[in-house]
């Protein structure tokens, strides 16, 4: 073999070894384009289902509750048949739906968590102690005008025969009277068959429920001037079924409604 037939071959072959190197180069860089797009789209992917997560979790926030324990300090409310003073009951039913509505993810304000009526005591509040008691619970309740205003009551009449748990409503704003159904049929259904109570609309003597603007109710639990009543409302097993009933209530209510 002569030596330019030699370096013929050893032309083809580098030709050949080069073309080969070239189309390795060409697919290694093809299924790196192809991984680099392909892990993209998965990020922005993810990214996406990210941002629907959190999208959905927003959309699912819940409106606040405040619970109003009525009466309070020097304002006892209404005296049972057995001694049980109303603002005791009041509070007390309102720390278990606190507790329930916040076990169930919801954020709630008690409008007083201690036994007392609230007023500046630093201003002049002699003789006025109720009222500025009242104007502090409604400005709680303007202060968040996208929440959810309960507040809670015992019934007192001169007579023993009535019984039953009412609810009041706040013309102010539909979602009450929504509201006040809800309630008044839960307890009828769930807990006081007997009671054939329908929700009555707030006038200007309840000033709560006058002048809230937010969605508002007054739940008055029960008569403390009716002796069986008093003393089931007495009674600790009885006050945490009837805030569970009003849970329930309420919980039904938040989901039905786009508040
Ligand atoms: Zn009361």
């Amino acid at each position: 073999m002569s030596s330019k037939n030699i370096n013929n071959d050893r032309s083809v072959i580098f030709a050949l070894s080069f073309a080969l190197f070239s189309v390795v180069l060409a697919l290694l860089a093809a299924v790196m384009i192809f991984i680099s797009v392909f892990v993209y789209e998965h990020i922005a992917q993810s990214e996406q289902a990210m941002n629907n997560i959190i999208d959905a979790d927003i959309s699912q926030t819940y409106p606040t509750v405040i619970i109003d324990a009525g009466h309070g300090g020097e304002d006892g409310g209404a005296i049972g048949t057995n001694g049980a003073v109303e603002k005791a009951l009041n509070l007390e039913i309102s720390f278990m739906l606190c507790d329930m509505l916040r076990a169930s993810g919801m954020n709630v304000i008690m409008t007083r968590t201690e036994d007392i009526l609230l007023y500046d005591r630093n201003a002049d509040y002699m003789g006025h102690k109720k009222s500025l008691d009242l104007r502090a619970r409604l400005e709680i309740a303007k202060s968040n005008p996208d929440s959810i205003f309960v507040s809670i009551h015992m019934n007192a009449f001169p007579s023993e025969k009535y019984s039953g748990l009412q609810v009041w409503y706040s013309k102010n704003n539909s979602g009450s009277k929504v509201l006040a159904d809800m309630l008044q049929s839960y307890v009828s259904n769930k807990l006081q068959p007997e009671n054939g109570r329908k929700i009555k609309q707030a006038n200007s003597s309840i000033y709560l429920l006058d002048r809230a603007v937010s969605t508002a109710v007054l739940v008055e639990c029960g008569f403390l001037s009716n002796s069986a009543e008093c003393e089931k409302l007495s009674d600790g097993n009885y006050r945490r079924q009837l805030a569970f009933t009003l849970f329930a209530a309420i919980k039904e209510y938040i989901g039905n409604t786009d508040i």
